[in-house]
């Protein structure tokens, strides 16, 4: 076969979000975010895994991702869409029975007239300056809105990724400040929010990321392994170049493995002669630059040739590859491209 192979165990997923939802404590909800297709590891199969967990709400960035989700997971799940109500999508939100996180007063004036007695939460700002309402806005429309039976109220944390972050603090003060007193149902919690203890956790935890195996949740279960096939294998020369713009020269005789994945499969350009790829437990370093749909690596100290080199497993996982990237664990994992075959593995 000529593209890699992208294993994804749901197993060590459902695991992740039962050691998400113990650290949620009890009496919270733990819902799942599976925008962006579930981080690029496939929303329908993600979310059904869960389903059988006791999942029962989701949230997606937009409509469309809506949409798509309900037709996977039936109609008794909570599907709800951060992006709000945006011009256009009043018959999706109604027909797929989709609940918008309403961001402005420009998106409840649309909710209301469209949709009246819709399902809506609403997303506060309580100083990401992203989404939602600010809290003089709030002040202003919050009497009118709360008539309307919010089901939830939402903010985000800009640096919960960063536990002694003072912006954590602030942004708890001000969504109390926002919120106390009234009886809707508060989230406030991601992933990294979840990690700040208790006082974040409100009625309603929503990781995304710890579930796929990401920091800031370290004792994560890695989910993926991305499997890269040896398309061929040649000696090179000490003092002989390889790849584009002979990015890597060998200084001693060499053999150097062809694998069939590239940039445009998601293996960022910016790894080229940094990252490491794994024979079973032998690192092999990745030499010259990445190609569009190939990588080089350096197999010489190899006793025989393998069938194809892991860039993701439980020796380097996505937050590993980020760091010699440049990037971090998200932008790995959803920039996973469309040709590697996804194999689900544990379940669902
Ligand atoms: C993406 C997102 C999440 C999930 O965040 P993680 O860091 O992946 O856990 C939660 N809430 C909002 C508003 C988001 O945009």
């Amino acid at each position: 076969m000529g593209t890699g192979t992208l294993n994804i165990d749901l197993a060590a997923l459902v695991a992740n979000w039962q050691a998400l939802n113990d650290k949620s404590g009890p009496g919270v909800e733990t819902a799942a975010v599976v925008k962006a297709d579930a981080y690029g590891l496939g929303a329908g199969k993600v979310a059904r895994a869960l389903q059988q967990v006791g999942v029962k709400q989701f949230f997606v960035a937009v409509a469309e991702e809506g949409a798509a989700l309900r037709q996977d997971i039936g109609p008794d799940p909570v599907i709800n869409v951060f992006s709000g109500h945006m011009a256009g999508d009043s018959d999706m939100l109604h027909d797929l029975a989709l609940t918008p996180m309403l961001n402005s007063i420009e998106q409840m004036t649309r909710h209301f007239e469209a949709l009246p007695g819709h399902r809506f939460g609403v997303q506060l700002d309580t100083g990401m300056n992203r989404l939602g309402l600010e809290p003089a806005e709030w002040a202003a429309a919050r009497a009118i809105v709360m008539a309307q039976n919010p089901v939830m109220l939402i903010s985000h944390l800009a640096c919960a990724d960063m536990p002694n972050h003072p912006m954590n603090a602030r942004q708890l003060s001000t969504f109390h400040d926002m919120t106390d007193g009234l009886s809707v149902p508060r989230s406030l919690a991601a992933t990294g929010g979840i990690m700040l203890g208790a006082e974040y956790h409100f009625e309603l935890t929503r990781p995304g990321i710890g579930l796929y195996g990401g920091a800031p949740f370290d004792e994560a279960e890695p989910v993926v392994r991305l499997s890269l096939p040896v398309v061929q294998t040649r000696d090179v020369a000490k003092g002989e170049t390889v790849g584009y713009a002979g990015g890597w020269t060998a200084d001693d005789p060499s053999v150097i493995a062809t694998l069939a994945a590239g940039y445009a499969d998601g293996l960022i350009r910016a790894m080229g002669n940094q990252a490491v790829l794994f024979a079973d437990d032998t690192p092999c370093p990745l030499v010259g630059r990445v190609s569009m749909d190939l990588l080089t690596v350096d197999i010489t100290h190899l006793t025989r040739v393998p069938s194809h080199l892991d860039i993701l497993c439980p020796l380097q996982t996505v937050d590993d590859l980020a760091k010699v990237a440049g990037t971090i664990g998200y932008e790995i994992l959803t920039s996973l491209g469309p040709r590697y075959q996804r194999r689900y593995l544990g379940q669902g």
